[in-house]
């Protein structure tokens, strides 16, 4: 495959990707790299239950912000080289597995290769797609009745913090954006009586260090913009990984202080969801990225 003009993500590079590789932000060509597939058990109670999220991790990424916790792959690249058709097979052994859904984690660099994989099997249990909420609409469109929920971060209102963090340009009304498209292809969350998500938009925050204002500002917007048909993830897990490690602001946890600042505000404007507890912070959920079910 050739992409002559890559906007899949909100970068909007507009250069020219092939089987060798790109030279837009991602730096991802148009073969597919992987570099772990398994039932994962860190996610949302709604997503991992008792037998795991059939979790896929692809490498590069669009953001690369710089306190990554899966650094290794999303700024390093490792990871290996998997065709469609051999994705989708990687779809059939996890349903076989009995995993409650399928995880499709940072692929918005790979969305037209994803896409060829779910045109050859539409696996039968959810189909969840986990990125950055810095997608392009048409990049998301491509994915219009393959996906039944959208877990996209919402990292940033302060549009300087994404720049400094992130490298990205105007990411609130990109974020905006992105769940706006979402919401328009897969509706309000539903669920299954066990209360396992069917479809749906989960929108996850990480709290960062020395950034409530930050994390208050998302949660206000999120309110404003999509209410009630949204759930909120609120994470706690932060912890310094990458170049945040021995950063001055981000080289710490959170506080109990400032999480709770956030918390209250979470409650003050009745956003339903998830909020974490201040104890997941560590390293504990982040997978070993080591080829495992390559
Ligand atoms: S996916 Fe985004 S970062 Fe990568 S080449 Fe395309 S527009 Fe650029």
């Amino acid at each position: 495959m050739i992409i002559e003009s890559c906007n899949l993500c909100s970068r909007r590079c507009g250069v020219r990707r092939d089987e060798n590789g790109g030279n837009g932000f991602c730096k991802a060509g148009t073969t597919m790299k992987v570099a772990r597939i398994a039932p994962h058990f860190g996610e949302e109670p709604c997503i991992s239950g008792k037998r795991g999220s059939g979790a896929v991790f692809f490498s590069h990424c669009v953001l690369n912000c710089i306190f990554c916790q899966n650094y290794k792959i999303s700024h390093g690249g490792f990871g290996k080289d998997i065709s469609p058709l051999e994705l989708a097979n990687k779809f059939e052994e996890l349903e076989k597995i009995g995993v409650h859904n399928i995880n499709l984690v940072s692929g918005t660099q790979y969305i037209p290769l994803i896409r060829q994989a779910l045109l050859l099997h539409k696996p039968q249990i959810p189909v969840i797609f986990n990125c950055s909420g810095y997608e392009s609409a048409e990049g998301l469109r491509l994915l219009n009745g393959l996906v039944d929920v959208y877990l996209p971060d919402f990292k940033y209102n302060d549009n300087s913090l994404a720049c400094r963090y992130s490298k990205a340009l105007n990411y609130k009304a990109s974020a905006v954006a992105a769940i706006e498209e979402m919401l328009n292809q897969v509706g309000s969350p539903s669920f299954d009586d066990d209360g396992m998500i069917k479809s749906g938009v989960i929108i996850r925050h990480l709290v960062l260090p020395s950034a409530t204002k930050n994390s208050i500002g998302v949660l206000k917007q999120i309110s404003e913009s999509f209410g009630s048909r949204v759930l909120v993830s609120l994470m706690a897990q932060y912890t310094p990984c990458a170049k945040a490690v021995g950063h001055e602001l981000l080289g710490r946890k959170i506080t109990k202080r400032e999480y709770q600042k956030v918390l209250d505000v979470l409650i003050e404007l009745g956003l339903d969801g998830y909020a974490q507890e201040l104890s997941s912070s560590g390293r504990e959920e982040i997978p070993d990225f080591d080829l495992t079910g390559l």
